[in-house]
């Protein structure tokens, strides 16, 4: 602020430093140019003088000098000649003292150059002002008289000026510009800082009261008193709603709401201490143009727990990404994040490129991911990945027992195949720490697990843990029926629980969702917006729209098939619709992924190449990562949502798109996705048949709007009832209620 108070008042001096050098400049010379005039003026006087005495006294020289000398002694005249009208120098007078320092050409060539008519020349050099006046008698020249001007007084005239001129400015300038910075700190400066301080104070105020300063704004009382009123009356709404969320956390039925989970962790953790686990960080701090800058990744899993820490507190323990991460971070490798409005530590562990080659991409995308996935991809399995797996494992652990060190019965929240034997490893250290482990992913039949070459050790990794979470119940199943087949364990069913080693772990469902609170928000579509996203003018066309990652197990190559049979299939649809997919690089260090995406960009240009006319294009593929927030304007402007995945443990797409929805839009959705276990009223698909998304396409571009709108209200109201926030607390009341 400061800084801008500073370049404003600069501007500001700059600018009339402008005008008032222009004026000066125009006064000066005006000045100047007087002074000449003058000089001419009186030259010519002082010279007609002299030659009329000339010819009067023309026998008596000596009278000619004391005329000549007579001048001189009031005026600057360095010399003064007589010639006659061959140029022969006939009487010259010198003022010697005038003469000091300056090398003036004193001889008769000006005199040549006045004929008829006095000439006078202004010798900038020589500070020298000549003049010449032809002497006439009868119309005849019978010589010139010439007369040499000192102009030094000029010159130094419009040196003080300018000096007495600039001297000025700086004073007036100088008084201003305090007079300005005054003002603009009192204004502005203060009132803003004041302004800041006030609703930071307002933001973080749980249950303090906050002292209110009644003179924010100096210039306007009423405002002062308006802001006052508004405070007090925010602070009161506040706090009835922190009340009604007290007595609220507890009814099953009503919206659960970011202050509802707040107050949920506050009365239920009893100052116990919550370390949150995933490879990926939700802030991510790298360099862009030469400034570091933070990022927070567009990913709703991610934006989701990231709700959940800034209700809890707590410590986000992940893998330090970005280029700056290092830079950033205090001795222990911490951060107070969000930037904007800090809420809990973020914990980054470092790794090496063979780390990151083995654990993440050779063993947790190679191995696990397709082992869990049925998309018919072969896993790969490599002793190297698993023992860098190992390595990176035992990495985290020691970040997160650092962390707990102090702590008593801490809460140990993991994210996904990642760290499979990471709780063993905590457990080992700290039996004390309860252990959540969250699979996002599907989990396969006992048969297909069975293969893994490390599977006891996986298992009995994740069975240190006391709470193993799946979306879905299916999945819960799959995972005893392994535990099962692999292990000597004891399975309770009716509890949910399985007995290993003398411990016991839940093995519960509980369907991630988003922070969807508000049924009747609004959906607004911005068609300038829609534009810049997708870098063209879509608004007349219905779209259909495919969001995802570019990863196989999406159904991408399925989905770009049925688009084409589709427009094949029903060609009364060409050029008024437009299929936008936005498919966000993924995984890209990953052999398969980088084959995959070849293979979906060639399929788009190939589809594109044999439908595409003059005016229309039947995809427009974005291959990029959309903000989330831009996301949103997609969700509003379409009126499909294809979701093709072959396999997807939930798939938040479809969720996100249902709440961008109230009557126009029809979600397409494979039914081997988690989430078509919860939105029954989606047309579902099975994607590997071209012939079924082809159908659902037609069914819902020629969809009634109530039949639409009636589908959209059981699915809004589902994730209404079972969003991110209930999510997490239905998670901790599981342990909490063990
Ligand atoms: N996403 C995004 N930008 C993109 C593509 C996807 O922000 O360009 C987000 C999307 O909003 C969703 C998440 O990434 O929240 C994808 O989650 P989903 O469960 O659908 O699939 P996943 O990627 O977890 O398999």
């Amino acid at each position: 602020m400061k800084k801008r108070a500073l370049i404003f008042s600069l501007l500001i001096v700059v600018f009339l430093g402008c005008i008032f050098y222009f004026y000066a400049f125009s006064r000066i010379q005006k000045e100047k140019t007087n002074l000449y005039n003058d000089l001419f003026y009186r030259s010519n006087i002082q010279a007609e003088t002299i030659i009329d005495k000339f010819f009067e006294k023309d026998t008596d020289p000596g009278y000619f000098e004391q005329a000549l000398e007579k001048i001189s002694r009031y005026e600057k005249i360095v010399d003064t000649a007589y010639y006659d009208n061959s140029g022969t120098l006939i009487y010259y007078k010198r003022d010697s003292s005038l003469d000091a320092g300056i090398a003036a050409p004193t001889d008769g060539s000006v005199i040549t150059r006045a004929s008829e008519f006095p000439f006078a020349e202004f010798k900038k050099g020589y500070a020298r002002f000549y003049y010449s006046m032809p002497d006439k008698t009868d119309g005849d020249i019978i010589g010139y008289l010439s007369i040499t001007q000192d102009t030094r007084h000029i010159e130094g005239y419009a040196f003080r000026a300018w000096r007495d001129r600039i001297l000025t400015f700086f004073i007036l300038i100088a008084g201003l510009f305090s007079f300005a910075y005054l003002m603009f700190y009192l204004y502005v400066i203060r009132s803003s800082a004041l302004a800041v301080d006030l609703l930071k104070k307002i933001r973080k105020s749980v249950d303090s009261p906050i002292d209110l300063p009644n003179d924010i704004f100096p210039f306007s009382d009423e405002l002062n008193k308006e802001v006052a009123i508004t405070v007090q009356s925010f602070l009161r709404a506040r706090q009835s709603a922190r009340e009604e969320a007290d007595l609220r956390y507890k009814i099953i039925d009503s919206t659960w709401t970011f202050s509802r989970l707040q107050r949920f962790f506050s009365s239920r953790l009893e100052g116990r201490k919550v370390v949150n686990v995933s490879n990926r960080e939700p802030y991510v701090h790298n360099e862009v143009g030469g400034k570091t800058k933070v990022f927070q990744p567009a990913h709703g899993l991610i934006s989701s727990l990231d709700e959940m820490m800034k209700a809890c507190g707590g410590t986000w323990v992940a893998h330090g990404a970005g280029n700056k991460d290092r830079a950033v971070v205090d001795q222990s490798d911490k951060i107070f994040v969000p930037p904007e409005e800090p809420a809990y530590f973020l914990k980054r562990v470092w790794l090496t490129p063979d780390e990151v080659k083995g654990h993440y991409v050779g063993f947790s995308n190679e191995a696990l991911y397709p082992l869990c996935l049925m998309t018919h991809n072969r896993p790969i399995f490599r002793n190297s990945d698993w023992e860098h797996y190992k390595t990176v494992n035992e990495k985290f652990a020691s970040a997160v027992l650092d962390e707990i060190e102090y702590e008593k019965n801490p809460i140990i929240f993991i994210h996904d195949l990642h760290f499979t034997i990471l709780p063993k490893l905590i457990k080992e250290k700290r039996p004390d720490a309860d252990i959540i482990l969250f699979w996002h992913h599907p989990w396969p039949s006992a048969e297909q697990f069975s293969i893994l070459p490390w599977k006891k050790e996986i298992l009995e990794g994740l069975l240190s843990a006391d709470v193993l979470c799946f979306h879905v119940h299916h999945f819960c199943n799959n995972f005893t029926d392994t535990v099962k087949k692999e292990l000597e364990a004891k399975i309770d069913t009716e509890n949910s629980a399985v007995y290993f080693n003398g411990k016991e772990t839940l093995v519960k469902h509980f369907p991630i969702s988003i922070p969807f609170t508000n049924l009747h928000s609004a959906t607004l579509h911005d068609p300038d917006k829609v534009k810049t996203i997708v870098g063209e003018d879509i608004d007349d066309l219905r779209v259909i729209l495919g969001v995802d990652r570019m990863d196989y197990t999406k159904g991408l190559i399925e989905r770009l098939k049925g688009i084409e049979q589709f427009y094949d299939t029903y060609p009364e649809f060409k050029k008024n619709s437009v299929f936008v997919q936005v498919a966000a690089p993924s995984r890209e260090a990953v052999p398969k992924y980088q084959q995959y995406a070849k293979q979906v960009l060639s399929e788009v240009e190939r589809i594109n190449n044999k439908l595409q006319t003059n005016t229309w294009k039947p995809i427009l593929f974005l291959h990029k990562q959309v903000k989330q927030e831009d996301l949103v304007y997609l969700y509003r402007k379409a009126e499909v949502c294809l979701v093709t995945s072959l396999h997807d443990g939930m798939n938040l797409v479809a969720k996100e798109y249902v709440a961008q929805h109230k009557d126009k839009g029809v979600l397409i959705l494979s039914e081997f996705t988690g989430a078509a276990r919860e939105l029954h009223s989606a047309l579902k698909i099975n994607p590997y048949s071209a012939g079924d998304i082809v159908n659902a396409l037609n069914q819902a571009f020629t969809m009634e709007h109530s039949e639409r709108k009636a589908r959209l209200e059981a699915m809004r109201n589902k994730i209404v009832q079972y969003n991110i926030f209930r999510w997490a607390a239905d998670i901790f009341d599981s342990l909490f209620s063990k």
